[in-house]
Parts: C-alpha cells; structure tokens; sequence
C-alpha cells in the first residue's frame, strides 16, 4: 500500500501525498471537503486522523490514481461528463452525485466554484477559490512532468479549448495546485500549455520514444510543458 503523507498550505488547507499523486482537504465550518481518494488505501483513517469533520469528496476527474479510496466515503461528486468514463475505466465504480460548471461549494472558511475543463478527461474540473485566488487543476495542469494524454477519453481539441478557457479566468488566481510533480503551478502555465498542446496536434514538436507501465509511449515537450501522447 502506498504510503500518505500530509503537508499544512494554508488554514484549513491540507495536501495528502501519496507518493506520485496528491489529493486535497479543506475543513470547513461544518464539514470537510476532500478533492480526490488517490490511488487507493486506508485514506479514511488518515483523514480521520486530520478532523472529525463529515467529509464530502469532490473528483476532478475521473482516472483510477484519483478515486481509489472513492468508496470509504458517502457523499462523493463528479460532473456527469465523466460518468461514462469512470465507469468505463474502473472495475468497481461507486455511484456519484453530479456537480455542475458554476456550482459553488460553501465551506464557510473555503468557497469554490466548479469550472468544468474536458481535455484531459472528458469531465475533468477545476475548482476556483477567488477571494484566496487559487485554482485547484487535477491533472489538466500540470509543470515538471508530462500530462498523460494519450488513450480513450483524452482530447488535446477541448484540451485547448479548457486552457483558453482559463485564460478568460486568469485575473482571478495567482497559483494553482497540481495532483501531480510540481506542486504549485504558476498561472502563467495555461498559456504554455495551450500553446504547446497546439504545436502537439499540429505534429511540430519531436516525439521520444519512452516505456511506460509496459506501454511504449510517446514524450513530447515544448514550451516548458510536456504530454504524454500516441
Ligand atoms: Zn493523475
């Protein structure tokens, strides 16, 4: 089993690490709001340990390193662009409550709303915190290592479409935290990756060939951005 461990960001704010994948909480007044179970384990006790807070999950999306542990917790939302997706690509899939572009979860401390993002997976979100301007991204953004987007599901055309998107949000944020390698991402990111997933569709940026759990895949890096593509 993959070890956690916990890192304080701010008041209330918490990152869990699991060793290559990170999830969120947020303790609120009433409750606590997890983002992501990981890749599986007893994250339940380990969040027990944090706060006796009621927990609800929220997914960015939907791959197997992000909902692991989904089922050690009743209240669990995802946007209903991914519901196909997640049940396609996981074996033992929990029913979900659908979250919506434009909610807002109030945690009294935390307020965030959903921005829906499809790229990376076809119902990936961002959650924003504007008045302590951050954006939690999942893994649609993403510095220091390469973005998995290659397979079913991924779509470097709404991929765009989401960092143009976000671009439109840029004055609400001044950092974004990452479920993967960096941390922290500097906003300044969303522009590189638009760009850099556009020269990837257009065929201008060399591939290197690497071997990824048995799967040879390819590595494209450009822009101070890197995807993993077919
Ligand atoms: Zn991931």
């Amino acid at each position: 089993m993959l070890k956690y461990s916990k890192t304080k960001l701010a008041v209330d704010f918490y990152c869990i690490d699991q060793e290559y994948v990170r999830c969120f909480l947020v303790l609120g007044e009433k409750e606590g709001l997890l983002v992501d179970t990981g890749v599986g384990g007893d994250l339940r006790a380990y969040v027990e340990e944090i706060t006796g807070l009621p927990i609800k999950v929220i997914f960015t999306h939907a791959d197997g390193d992000h909902v692991g542990a989904a089922e050690q917790f009743e209240k669990r939302l995802m946007h209903p662009s991914e519901f196909d997706y997640y049940r396609r690509k996981n074996t033992d899939p929990v029913p979900m409550e659908p979250v919506w572009e434009g909610d807002i979860l109030d945690l009294g401390s935390y307020r965030f709303e959903v921005i829906l993002i499809p790229g990376h997976t076809p119902g990936s979100i961002a959650l924003l915190e504007r008045e302590k301007r951050f954006l939690i991204g999942g893994d649609s953004i993403q510095t220091g290592g390469n973005i998995f987007m290659f397979g079913e599901g991924r779509n470097f055309e709404a991929f765009r479409a989401s960092m143009r998107k976000l671009e439109g949000l840029i004055g609400d944020f001044d950092k974004i935290y990452s479920s993967h390698h960096d941390l922290i991402v500097k906003p300044e990111a969303i522009k590189k990756l638009y760009t850099g997933a556009g020269k990837v569709m257009e065929k201008l940026v060399k591939s290197t060939p690497e071997s990824l759990h048995n799967r040879e895949i390819n590595s494209y890096e450009t822009d101070g951005v890197a995807f993993y593509a077919d």
